[in-house]
């Protein structure tokens, strides 16, 4: 065990399970994604606390699609779900399961289910089920079949099985408690006809069992020991609990429930990430301004970052929103001791050294990261033309600029200071290029670096030693910090969340497949996307260098 390890309440009572054997000495974790979408940074939340558990306890922890709705799933989506766990750091070994492993489970234990009374087949449509089943303040009414004789609902379970009903036209229903406080508890549905073919089991069934029913045999057929999920599941517990209790299943899993993750400016649930997506308001669900760990990863973000976000936010029972800044601060902290530095020219505009010749060369050196000099540096050639950015100078300085402007000097970084002493404008294009002498004595790191006090400090590269590139600048999807509160999301998209800017980019930049720092700008990764239209190679902004929002 790490004592660095943050404790929780979960992580305590399975600390405690183990001390007093409760669970044999076993611990038994699973993640059970529906694979009817791309895992999102909540999920992340789940598999870090399951995974982590199982890893910390000497457990397993089993990877387990929840795939009994044949509707909304899609291979696709299993095999992106694989992919991303295992990018976050977690392996499940030969523990890869599907509810539909379970489907002839399932529905054998029914017909025990059925055969102790425990459960009859109804023919009330959805509707009047929904009208029967009464209110929080008000009891069931029992459905005008509850007392199907044992033999008359098996016979129907059985026909329904064997594809002789319509969808809707019966139900499988448990007998459990039709005044129960709990709505779960008031004869929940356990299977519904369905006569679709399903990704996995082909046309083998048109009926399919519930999500409350599959979950719970699943858990106990895996014998899992601890059943982590989120709080909206909480009331269905003593359901889960019922169907462990009444069907002879060989394991006795426990449900504890944790809060989920809300991350502000934006959104967590699959249903409204795929509209974002559908839509086109962004452009896949790769897309990096997406909560998705694909975007997320796109964006530059790191298995450690997602996993040291995890960690600070801790797990608990009260719902909280979380703010983005926590998660962009748990990469800039990943990437300001992992990343390597490099220098990227943001709208460039060029600068000519008047005082050297034209085919003047000196290499300067800069180191990969400030505090890692082990990992050596790279050569910046400094020539007489030169690429600065565009913000660095100013004709008229305004109060407190301390960079490039006429008559002004600053230090050009790993190099020398220079002064300033005019600049053109091109009749055509309306570029600017600024002029500026070198003082040769105040090369950086020599004695005489300091000849000259400057405030400045700005990077640059050789016009000649540098590639064009774009980069593109992420910003919060949404304007506003909750927008599922918002009536229609679409009205709170923030309409500056991807912006794209010609760069001159250090060579080695396109060698990096780690995300890296551009000096000054923020962390980049190159992007992976092949599209035939782009002829530059492109960066994103995975977080700049200091928290910049601005917005609510
Ligand atoms: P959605 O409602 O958006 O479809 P879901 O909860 O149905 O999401 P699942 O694929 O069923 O998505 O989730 C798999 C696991 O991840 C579940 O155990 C679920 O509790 C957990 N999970 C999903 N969203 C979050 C979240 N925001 N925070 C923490 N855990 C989450
Ligand atoms: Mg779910």
């Amino acid at each position: 065990m790490n004592d660095a390890t943050p404790t929780h309440f979960i992580r305590n009572l399975v600390s405690d399970d183990l001390a007093a054997g409760r669970t044999e000495g076993r611990l038994a974790t699973r993640f059970p994604p529906e694979p009817n979408g791309y895992l999102h940074i909540g999920h992340a939340k789940s598999i870090c606390l399951n995974f982590g558990l199982a890893r910390e306890f000497g457990g397993v922890c089993h990877l387990r699609f929840d795939d009994t709705n044949p509707a909304k799933e899609d291979t696709e989506y299993v095999d992106s779900i694989i992919d991303t766990v295992r990018w976050l750091g977690f392996d499940w070994g030969e523990h890869q399961y599907y509810a539909s492993d379970y489907f002839e489970r399932c529905y054998h234990y029914a017909e025990r289910l059925i055969e102790q009374g425990l459960a009859y087949v109804d023919e009330l449509s959805a509707e009047e089920i929904r009208v029967y089943r009464g209110t929080l303040t008000e009891h069931g009414k029992p459905s005008p079949w509850r007392d199907r004789s044992v033999a008359e609902s098996l016979d129907l379970f059985r026909r329904m099985r064997a594809g002789e009903f319509a969808d809707g036209r019966y139900v499988l229903r448990a007998r459990i408690d039709m005044a129960s406080p709990n709505l779960n508890l008031r004869d929940p549905a356990l299977y519904r006809i369905r006569h679709l073919p399903h990704w996995r089991t082909g046309n083998d069934w048109c009926i399919y069992p519930m999500y409350d029913y599959a979950h719970a045999v699943s858990d106990a057929e895996e014998r899992i020991t601890h059943s982590l999920c989120t709080l909206e599941f909480e009331a269905h517990r003593p359901l889960y609990d019922w169907v462990v209790a009444h069907t002879p299943v060989p394991g006795t899993p426990h449900q504890y429930e944790f809060s989920r993750l809300n991350l502000s400016h934006t959104l967590m649930s699959k249903r409204r990430l795929l509209e974002l997506v559908e839509e086109g308001h962004v452009q896949g669900w790769d897309d990096p301004r997406m909560p998705t760990l694909v975007g997320l990863r796109r964006r530059g973000y790191t298995p450690e970052a997602v996993r040291l976000f995890c960690e600070r936010i801790g797990i608990s029972k009260s719902d909280s929103v979380i703010d983005y800044s926590v998660l962009e601060d748990c990469l800039r902290h990943v990437l300001n001791e992992h990343a390597q530095r490099r220098v990227a020219v943001l709208r460039p505009i060029r600068l000519i050294l008047q005082n050297v010749a034209e085919d003047f060369r000196e290499v300067c050196t800069a180191p990969h990261h400030p505090h890692h000099t082990e990992w050596g540096g790279r050569s910046l050639g400094l020539t007489r033309e030169l690429w600065i950015e565009q913000d660095d100078f100013m004709v008229e300085p305004v109060k407190g600029f301390f960079r490039l402007s006429p008559g002004k000097s600053v230090r050009l970084r790993y190099a020398y200071v220079i002064t300033c002493t005019g600049y053109s404008v091109d009749a055509q294009t309306g570029g600017v290029t600024v002029h500026a002498v070198v003082d040769f004595d105040t090369r950086s790191g020599t004695p005489g670096a300091d000849k000259i006090k400057v405030k400045g400090n700005i990077h640059w590269l050789s016009v000649s030693e540098s590639v064009p590139a774009k980069v593109r600048l992420y910003d919060r999807l949404f304007t506003v910090a909750n927008p599922a509160a918002v009536e229609d999301y679409r009205t709170v998209l923030n309409p500056c969340s991807m912006s794209e800017e010609i760069a001159q980019v250090e060579p080695a930049c396109l060698l990096d497949v780690q995300p890296c720092q551009f000096e000054r700008n923020g962390y980049f990764v190159r992007d992976p996307g092949t599209a035939t239209d782009e002829t530059l190679p492109v960066f994103n902004r995975a977080v700049t260098l200091r928290d910049s929002w601005q917005g609510s």
